[in-house]
């Protein structure tokens, strides 16, 4: 049996442990160092911009591909194993403000029927007949996504560990990894024991899934691999009213989510450390508002932030063994893509086992 030991009960951790553990060969634990589906995963809005996406070929394209055919599985595949319904809305709507945007997607509507996936393209009338609760006064048409989706982060999350569990895995939380030892063979580097706050555990193999806490440990390992914090703020709201939204509307990095009862997730906000913004939540509700102008009247319930970690000096996300170890596998650094690219990182990582 190969023991494998995972950081980070986030969504990439808890995606690779359910996968995983169909594999009778691996005994495997997962730690958190707080509670299961927090940091960035407890602030995500679970939205799989996937065909629709501006990605077109190579790595990010194929790593979208590889998720968006394994989504069309998971949650039905979940739902039968543990009994949980994990609530998600198919299909999403991209608004359009200019005709040159609709030639954009007009493009990549006909790439994505060569590649096997489905884009359709509404004028402005289309638009409004499929919402007809949204000012379209400005918007030229819409692009709708039949095959993407959006999916509660945190649910996701609690039932892909409850059906890792149930096929074996150990789950730790309120564990942190505070140190690994490690063998040197002349260049090879090998951990072998990862100490934490609860114990230590012995390795083959260490996954390092800590979104922005991957940092600390790969300094720790003496091969840091730098993240930058992009913070996102969201809210959610109620209406008192609404015969409004059933699908997913998104447009200008701004994303309405009907939640149902008369509720809907408003975000994100992006904001580098570096450059900060004055009042961003305030200028994304302006924007969700001008789309939807019952909002207006909504109460806000709740407003939240997380960040989202970006790898500083290489593409979103790193899925690769640390430099030098020869049992350490990073899986980290998703930025603003970690519950879409969940899935695909579970494979990869496979295939590097
Ligand atoms: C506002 C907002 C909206 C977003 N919307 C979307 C979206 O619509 N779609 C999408 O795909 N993505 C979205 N994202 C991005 C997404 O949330 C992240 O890419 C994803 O959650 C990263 O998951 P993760 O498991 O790698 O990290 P995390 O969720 O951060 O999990 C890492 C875990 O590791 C644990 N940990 C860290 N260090 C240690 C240690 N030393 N020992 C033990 N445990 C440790 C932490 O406690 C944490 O639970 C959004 C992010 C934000 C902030």
């Amino acid at each position: 049996m190969k023991r494998i030991m995972i950081v980070g009960g986030g969504i990439v951790g808890a995606t690779i442990a359910y996968e995983l553990s169909k594999n009778s060969e691996f005994q495997i634990t997962i730690i958190d160092k707080d509670v299961p589906a927090q940091a960035s995963t407890g602030a995500a809005l679970g939205l799989l911009f996937g065909v629709i996406s501006q990605k077109k070929q190579g790595r990010a394209w194929e790593l979208r591909e590889i998720s968006l055919r394994r989504y069309s599985q998971l949650l039905v595949e979940l739902q039968e194993q543990t009994g949980e319904t994990i609530p998600h809305l198919q299909g999403l709507i991209h608004l359009c403000f200019s005709p040159e945007e609709m030639a954009k997607w007009q493009e990549l509507a006909s790439l994505r029927e060569q590649q096997g996936w489905q884009l359709e393209l509404w004028n402005q009338s289309q638009l409004q007949a499929a919402c007809p609760t949204l000012n379209t006064s400005q918007m030229v048409g819409a692009v709708y996504s039949p095959q993407d989706l959006q999916v509660n982060p945190q649910a996701l999350t609690t039932t892909l560990l409850k059906a890792a569990e149930q096929n074996g895995v150990t789950l730790s939380w309120e564990t942190e990894a505070t140190a690994v030892s490690v063998t040197e063979n002349g260049d090879d580097k090998h951990s072998h024991t990862v100490h934490t706050n609860q114990g230590d555990w012995e390795v083959d193999h260490l996954i390092i899934a800590a979104g922005l806490g991957s940092f600390p440990l790969t300094q720790h390992l003496k091969k840091p691999l730098p993240l930058t914090p992009v913070l996102g703020q969201a809210m959610r709201v109620r209406l008192n009213n609404d015969n409004g939204l059933s699908s997913v509307v998104t447009g200008n990095d701004v994303h309405l989510i009907p939640l149902g009862k008369n509720e809907y997730w408003v975000g994100a906000t992006v904001e580098f450390p570096e450059q900060p913004l004055v009042d961003p939540l305030d200028k994304v509700w302006e924007q969700a508002c001008s789309y939807y102008p019952a909002l207006a009247e909504a109460e806000i319930l709740e407003t939240w932030s997380g960040e989202r970690p970006r790898p500083s000096q290489q593409a979103a996300p790193v899925i690769e063994y640390l430099e030098g170890y020869d049992n350490v596998i990073l899986a980290t650094g998703h930025y603003r893509n970690g519950v879409l690219l969940a899935p695909a990182t579970a494979t990869k990582v496979k295939e590097l086992l």
